[in-house]
């Protein structure tokens, strides 16, 4: 082990957030505890505290390619543990209402498609194997502990059962609880200001199924994705192949929706979409065991990264940070990419005078750049909706311009539709879209001849 930021690093949270950031601080810390407040078992399946995990999840490129550079051959165990490799775009069914269909090209970007409890799991084996971190499952934390200079933390304090609480000290507290109710708790405590708040309200209701793949399935396309069509259509639906030969589906609504409790009110749902690509695929397949829904209502970023500072030794990160509308399945992969940034920036500060503040500050200067791009792909198109809640940015309208002839040009040019997979799969910034030659090639295809 090289040289340490500090002696013990806590992390609140063994959801997918927390195990990466454990494992990317590992040779940063003499010793990392997660603290989980499930009962965590040897068996694949969900748990009370991560309800989503009955959902569809998927990882995309950019975080696949974090969590194996944090844990090099996370890949290969997942693809071992039964995950199903998609290659993107050529093996992706992806619909929208201005184009139909997007080309199937191969851009030799794949993704490994598996349930949120396997990907979970494969992670957990990585961090539990990892020497000097441990996991501490059955293990709630009711507070983050200041230190008593108020201007630092000291540590958390558990429930130690029957009434009791122990207090774990720690160089650093890493607040990977989900919600970042801890954090907000402790700024509260310290009367230190609160982080100003984006929010996008999308009131998405969810309904997922999981099917087995029937026999005569497409052998086109291995995942689906259908768009709705603002502002008259708001169903959506995304299909995906998991471990065990199996299809999980989830489709989408805005606003207060009947749920779905059978598989022809499911089966109808899956008929309102634009095409009937899912509705055709499904029907043949066995009932679903259940049909399980989730209603998410907004989108929020916690501008964190614009306080003037925070507790030294507290950092709050994934979703406790900034959730997204899981429709568009970024939020896995996005907290991989916070922790393979905190990876890096703890490489850089050792030779500071205080590496620990060195590490927050620096974090927290550049978690933006990791966000800005998830962020914007999701909420702009959300937005178009008029019920979504939310100031729209400036020059919105001309954003929605730009995305339509973005689109348009992805059918006829593959430098521009591997440029737009690129940035979909968190491989590259935003700003790549912008570069002068993407914007010649969309604004021929817009004048109406090719690049
Ligand atoms: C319906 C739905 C579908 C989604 N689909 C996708 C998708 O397709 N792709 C994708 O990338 N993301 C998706 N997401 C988002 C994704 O689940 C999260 O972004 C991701 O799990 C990272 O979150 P996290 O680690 O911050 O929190 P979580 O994974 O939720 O983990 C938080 C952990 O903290 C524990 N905890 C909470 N409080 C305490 C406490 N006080 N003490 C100890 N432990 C505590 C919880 O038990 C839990 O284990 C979806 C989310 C939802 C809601």
């Amino acid at each position: 082990m090289s040289a340490l930021l500090g002696r013990r690093a806590v992390v609140v949270g063994a959801g997918l957030g927390g195990l990466s950031v454990a494992g990317a601080l590992a040779d940063s810390f003499e010793r990392i505890e997660i603290l989980e407040r499930d009962r965590l078992t040897a068996i694949i399946g969900s748990r009370s505290g991560t309800p989503q995990d009955r959902h569809p999840h998927a990882l995309l490129a950019g975080g696949l390619r974090a969590l194996d550079e944090i844990f090099p051959g996370f890949a290969d165990d997942l693809a071992r543990a039964g995950a199903v490799s998609v290659r993107v775009a050529q093996d992706i069914q992806f619909e929208r209402p201005d184009f139909g269909v997007a080309p199937k090209r191969d851009f030799g970007i794949s993704l490994l498609c598996a349930s949120r409890p396997l990907i979970e799991f494969v992670l957990r084996h990585r961090a539990e194997t990892t020497a000097n971190i441990a996991l501490r499952p059955q293990c709630r934390v009711t507070e983050i502990v200041p230190a008593k200079t108020n201007d630092a933390v000291q540590g958390v304090r558990i429930d130690a059962g029957s009434g009791s609480s122990e207090i774990i000290a720690a160089d650093l507290v890493v607040d990977a609880s989900g919600r970042g109710a801890l954090t907000l708790a402790l700024l509260d405590a310290l009367d230190w200001q609160r982080p100003e708040v984006t929010e996008v309200g999308v009131d998405i209701s969810y309904a997922s199924a999981m099917v087995e793949i029937p026999p005569g399935a497409p052998s086109d396309w291995k995942l689906a994705v259908t768009f709705p069509d603002p502002p008259h259509l708001a169903w959506s639906a995304v299909l995906l192949p998991i471990e065990g030969n199996r299809w999980m589906v989830l489709v989408a609504n805005r606003g207060v929706i009947a749920r779905l409790e059978t598989r022809e009110s499911f089966l109808e749902a899956c008929r309102s979409l634009i095409t009937p690509t899912i509705y055709d695929a499904l029907r043949p397949a066995e009932p679903p065991g259940g049909i399980r829904h989730y209603g998410f209502p907004a989108s929020l970023w916690r501008h964190f990264e614009q306080l003037p500072g925070l507790p030294r030794g507290l950092l709050p990160v994934a979703d406790a940070l900034c959730r997204f509308n899981p429709v568009y399945g970024q939020g896995m992969s996005v907290a991989a990419k916070q922790a393979r940034l905190l990876q890096d920036v703890s490489g850089r500060v050792l030779a500071e005078a205080d590496p620990l503040a060195a590490l927050q500050a620096g974090f927290m200067e550049e978690v933006a750049s990791v966000l800005e791009t998830p962020w914007n792909m999701s909420t702009g198109p959300d937005l178009a909706f008029p019920s979504t809640r939310g100031s729209r940015p400036e020059k919105f309208e001309e954003a929605q311009q730009f995305e339509a002839a973005l689109f348009r040009a992805i059918v006829v040019d593959p430098v521009v539709h591997r440029a737009l997979t690129e940035v979909g799969q968190l491989l590259q910034p935003n700003s790549l879209l912008q570069t002068p030659d993407i914007m010649r090639r969309i604004g021929a295809v817009s004048a109406g001849k090719r690049a």
